[in-house]
């Protein structure tokens, strides 16, 4: 398993209650290394490469399943 990223790596900021908000966003920071608040502007504008050729969506079916849609 890859290691757990403390920090967005599109924002910087550290991971927090503040800019991580559910469950799935913490799923996310594991899966993506993005803060909720990024995830969800990246998923708004329906980039699929935000940074280093990321892929979201791709490779988030897990917590696609929790219904992270809005
Ligand atoms: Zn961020």
């Amino acid at each position: 398993m890859a290691a757990i990223r403390l920090r967005c790596r599109r924002c910087g900021e550290p991971f927090t209650d503040a800019n991580v908000y559910s469950d799935a966003g913490w799923l996310e920071t594991g899966i993506s290394g993005l803060c909720e608040v990024c995830f969800d502007t990246l998923a708004d504008y329906g980039l699929s490469e935000p940074t280093e050729g990321l892929q979201i969506g791709g490779n988030g079916n897990e917590a696609g399943n929790q219904g992270e849609k809005k």
